[in-house]
């Protein structure tokens, strides 16, 4: 392991040359701070745009054979107010040329999109000094769209090792007939995350404009506490309820070489942020980590008796779904009931069918269908030492009055997943930030 730091700044971090100057008073700070992956300009108040979408936009004028000079120019603006507001001695009119060029002869979507990055960086590597490596030649993906990592870490790591100091743009690399390929939607922390992983970083630094995941969604409760240590299994237990910050896919290539991630607000530099690592001996400030749930289930409850005896029922009730090209969430099931959790918008036009299926295929005695499921899940790695967390938690929903229509613990005893009406989702997270965070003894 090296010392070096690999720092990832997302849109609004670079949204303009006020968060560029913080950007560079970070990133000059530590010397261990080598590689930098940027972002596109993002917006620098609610209503703006972000450069992404206005590349996005433009492009699809220029593919229509439309006239998109406009749009264009109104790009070229925001990168120009840039570099004139920081006085660098740069321009970027023959890449600008290049980049009308490329539209006009129908470059691509993901070429038009990552351009965003790609300029961004080299204006950053202006103003930092540092060089400005493509990751187009580095970062790879296969014939068949997808991410190629062993190829990536081929190409990136010797090349890295042979720089000090660069800015590296990110959400992009190549196909290998050397077209341009973007990852989905807030790629650049995937990006961030395999420069890290080519470097054999001591950390990856991943700097936005919050500090770190919050405990639960700030629309729910008021102000809640950050998260200070996660685990990587957390976070995806968390991510897959809907907790957003970081993308995905960027777990995957930090994990695989035990990198810790660390969230980290540009705004607001000295505060600790969040710590993303592989396990944790630490024990947690509280007995959960994070509260995140999302609305809009359904549930399927089927009745029959002696069905724990009867082999091959669930697999006939699951093959009912799976021939509706349905999925489920969840499947907790009594002695004689069985109840299967779907989501709500994919059920409604297939749902005859599914019922249709299930009684044909296992002769229920009975089945119903209940709709305005939420599910929330309560995450903790403490959760398995602590005694009585399960009823803690039934007891602040029993005092709140909310009554609790499923439950679903995991034998890793990380997660309890809750299920409550719709109408009660928000008071039901708040009963339960209550009890263990607010008024929680440290
Ligand atoms: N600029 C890209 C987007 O807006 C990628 C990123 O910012 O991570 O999705």
């Amino acid at each position: 392991m090296s010392n070096i730091k690999v720092v990832k700044f997302g849109g609004s971090s670079l949204a303009d040359a006020n968060q560029f100057r913080k950007v560079a008073e970070i990133v000059l700070a530590d010397p261990d701070r080598r590689f930098v992956v940027a972002s596109a300009p993002g917006k620098r108040f609610s209503e703006d745009t972000k450069v992404t979408d206005m590349l996005y936009a433009c492009y699809a004028k220029a593919a229509e054979g439309a006239n998109f000079a406009e749009e264009f120019a109104a790009i070229e603006e925001r990168y120009n107010g840039i570099i004139s507001e920081l006085g660098l001695d740069i321009s970027l009119e023959k890449e600008f040329t290049k980049i009308k060029n490329a539209f006009e002869h129908r470059a691509g979507r993901d070429y038009a999109a990552s351009r965003g990055e790609y300029l961004n960086s080299i204006v950053l590597a202006a103003f930092l000094k540092f060089e400005f490596i493509d990751p187009a030649g580095y970062i790879k993906f296969g014939e068949n769209g997808v991410f190629d990592l062993e190829k990536t870490l081929s190409l990136l790591g010797p090349r890295l090792a042979r720089c000090e100091y660069a800015v590296i743009p990110g959400f992009y690399g190549s196909m290998p007939n050397d077209t341009i390929r973007t990852f989905s939607r807030g790629g650049s922390d995937v990006t961030g995350s395999i420069v890290a992983s080519a470097v054999n970083a001591k950390i990856y630094e991943n700097w936005t404009d919050v500090s770190g995941f919050l405990i639960c969604d700030p629309r729910i409760v008021e102000n809640p506490e950050p998260i200070k240590t996660i685990t990587y299994r957390e976070l995806r237990e968390l991510a897959y309820m809907g907790a957003g910050v970081l993308h995905e896919d960027a777990i995957f290539p930090v994990r695989k070489a035990g990198i810790p991630i660390n969230i980290k607000n540009t705004n607001r530099p000295m505060d600790r942020g969040t710590m993303i690592v592989a396990d944790s001996d630490e024990t947690s400030e509280y007995v959960i980590t994070g509260i995140a749930g999302k609305k809009g289930f359904s549930v399927i409850n089927i009745e029959k008796d002696m069905m724990n005896s009867e082999q091959g029922f669930g697999r006939n009730v699951l093959r009912a779904l799976e021939k509706n090209g349905m999925n489920f969430e969840h499947m907790p099931s009594g002695i004689d009931t069985m109840s299967v959790i779907v989501n709500t918008d994919a059920f409604k036009p297939v749902q005859q069918n599914v019922l249709d299926e299930i009684n044909f295929r296992v002769h229920p005695d009975h089945m119903d269908v209940e709709d305005d499921l939420a599910l929330i899940a309560v995450v903790g790695r403490s959760m398995r030492k602590a005694r009585g967390t399960a009823g803690r938690i039934f007891s602040a929903l029993a005092h709140a009055k909310i009554n609790v229509k499923m439950i679903d613990q995991g034998s890793s005893e990380l997660n309890i997943i809750i299920g409550v009406t719709n109408e009660d989702f928000e008071p039901a997270i708040r009963a339960i930030y209550d009890i263990f965070v607010a008024t929680a003894q440290k």
